[in-house]
């Protein structure tokens, strides 16, 4: 039985620096689910919890560790907490939300590991847990491996044009957000992404 304090410690001190990066002042709690076999991650109001499986991927390709983490961070730093009934009922227009914000915390965790497009490849194909999109909706605002491997590739930096992309990417590609999203809830919320690239600058 091999012990993953050491790898604990490692991941804290990775996500110190990436809290550099990420110009993050405030503290964020970091946690480990030592019971959840699970190859991902979540951040809430308790923080950042990493499952087992993610952990224990260190020790073979650490950074697919890494991307979770710098994802979870990246919500972390725009305090993105999902509220949990929000999860059953998602309407249309916070659907179109939630991807953008899924599709940030991606991008951004891409830039924060160097844009190996290796990287990018192995951890949506082979790690990522979302396989499939259906056409009609996309469940909680998950998006597939492949759509953001497409995605990323186009945009590698999360900026305006990113953003541009992305809102008619998902306005056209699934239909209820094509049909239900109006043209007044798609300029909010490309407005909002755009108000919030200044905070975003990596250096
Ligand atoms: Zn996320």
């Amino acid at each position: 039985m091999v012990n993953n304090s050491l790898i604990e410690k490692a991941i804290e001190e990775e996500m110190q620096d990436f809290k550099k990066m990420l110009s993050i002042n405030k503290y964020v709690p970091l946690s480990f689910n030592n019971w959840q076999r699970g190859k991902s991650g979540s951040y809430s109001r308790k923080g950042i919890c990493i499952d087992l499986g993610t952990v224990t991927e260190w020790y073979e390709q650490p950074y697919r560790t890494k991307y979770v983490l710098a994802h979870e961070l990246v919500h972390a730093k725009f305090n993105e907490i999902r509220k949990p009934w929000l999860n059953i009922i998602v309407l249309p227009a916070m659907t179109l939300e939630y991807l953008m914000s899924e599709l940030r915390a991606n991008t951004i965790a891409f830039e924060l590991l160097g844009q190996d497009a290796d990287i990018l490849v192995d951890y949506f194909n082979n790690f990522y847990v979302v396989k499939f999109n259906n056409p009609f909706n996309v469940n909680n605002g998950y998006l597939s491996g492949k759509t953001n491997v497409y995605l990323i590739k186009q945009n590698p930096s999360w900026n305006e044009k990113a953003i541009e992309d992305a809102i008619d990417f998902f306005t056209k590609k699934f239909l209820l957000l094509k049909i239900c999203v109006t043209k007044n809830q798609k300029e909010k919320i490309k407005r909002d992404f755009k108000t919030l690239l200044i905070e975003t600058k990596l250096d």
